[in-house]
C-alpha cells in the first residue's frame, strides 16, 4: 500500500490526497473528487466567488455533489521544515512575551534580544 499524502491546504480525497474542484452551493464550499466520486466541506463564505454565482449553477453544483459521498478529508503532515520554522516561530514569540519587544527584521517582526536597544 503506498502512502498518500494530501497537498493541499484544504484538505484532500481519503484515497488520492487530491481534490477535482471546490463547487459552491450558496454560500458553502465543497471540495471534490471527481474520480472517487467524493466530497467534504470546507466551510461558508471563505472565498468571495459565490457572489458571482446564481441558483442555476449552485442547482447544479447540487446535482453533482448528490450523486458524490460525503468523507473526510485529509490534511498534509507539516514538513520538517516547517515543523523547524514553527518551532522558532513559537519561541520567537515566547521571547516577545517576556516584554522583549520586537523590531522589524528582514522577514518581518521579530523579537528583540535581550540587551536589543529599544529603537
Ligand atoms: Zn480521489
Amino acid at each position: 500500500m503506498t502512502e498518500i499524502t494530501a497537498e493541499e491546504y484544504f484538505g484532500g480525497c481519503p484515497h488520492c490526497g487530491q481534490y477535482s474542484d471546490c463547487l459552491n452551493v450558496n454560500r458553502s464550499h465543497w471540495m471534490t473528487c471527481d474520480e472517487h466520486r467524493v466530497r467534504w466541506w470546507i466551510g461558508s463564505n471563505l472565498f468571495s466567488s459565490w457572489r458571482h454565482e446564481d441558483e442555476v449553477t449552485w442547482a447544479k453544483n447540487i446535482l453533482v455533489l448528490e450523486e458524490y459521498s460525503e468523507v473526510e478529508p485529509i490534511f498534509p503532515e507539516p514538513s520538517e521544515v516547517e515543523k523547524r520554522q514553527m518551532a522558532e516561530r513559537e519561541a520567537e514569540f515566547r521571547r516577545v512575551d517576556k516584554g522583549f519587544g520586537v523590531c522589524s527584521g528582514p522577514n518581518g517582526i521579530r523579537a528583540k534580544k535581550w540587551g536589543e536597544p529599544p529603537f
